[in-house]
């Protein structure tokens, strides 16, 4: 793993040279914090990343240019639930489960019965989902506007909700048109959750009703 801090403490010794290119590299570091890389994130890590996304051809360039950072795997995760649709385990953070338990009671209290579908997902999950895609004919284009590459989806970090109701466990726009995705709009952030993929956002990704992150 390498960090700033360890950077800076192999600095004594060195080259006048080798001392530029590392402030020179630490500066790149520093910039590049949005990216959510820098406390902890171990460069072995962001190495698979990038060699996932090379082997499956998506550029250099994808996470930045698409807004999606690279999100951690999540190391505790509890199950919330069991999906509706095929009785799976829903798996979350912990924080994220105890904001989920809230929200579903509270929307339960008005007559919403919102349903878990899908949490936490790994990388080598979403891998495999896009080899599959891509061994079906799909072109790499397609699938992401569909998902998010490998390391990048907000699944990873087990504080992604996919969320049906009673009436629609389907991933599908449709969502949008129920009294719960009605209620989300108005009651999520309170307890919080946002909508990641709206319509036309800035990551490339179609619409996503059923797609909500807990930010807290
Ligand atoms: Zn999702």
């Amino acid at each position: 793993m390498t960090n700033v801090g360890d950077m800076v403490g192999i600095r004594r010794g060195l080259s006048r040279t080798a001392q530029k290119n590392l402030r020179v590299r630490r500066d790149v570091l520093d910039r590049s914090r949005p990216v959510v890389m820098l406390s902890g994130m171990a460069a072995d890590y962001l190495t698979r990343i990038h060699s996932i996304h090379h082997a499956l051809g998506i550029p250099a360039g994808y996470p930045a240019r698409r807004h999606l950072p690279i999100q951690r795997e999540a190391r505790r995760l509890v199950v919330a639930a069991r999906a509706a649709d095929d009785g799976q385990p829903v798996r979350l953070s912990p924080r994220a489960a105890a904001a989920w338990k809230k929200m579903q009671a509270a929307a339960a209290r008005e007559g919403v019965n919102l349903l878990p579908l899908s949490g936490f997902r790994s990388v080598a999950r979403q891998t495999a989902i896009i080899r599959q895609k891509l061994a079906d004919g799909q072109t790499l284009p397609a699938i992401l506007r569909l998902v998010a590459a490998p390391g990048c989806s907000e699944h990873h970090t087990g504080r992604a909700l996919d969320l049906g109701d009673s009436n629609h466990i389907a991933l599908d726009v449709d969502f949008a048109k129920t009294p719960a995705f009605r209620w989300l709009m108005k009651r999520a952030g309170e307890f919080g959750f946002r909508l990641s993929y709206p319509l036309k956002n800035r990551h490339g990704i179609d619409y996503e009703p059923w797609h909500w992150f807990c930010h807290w």
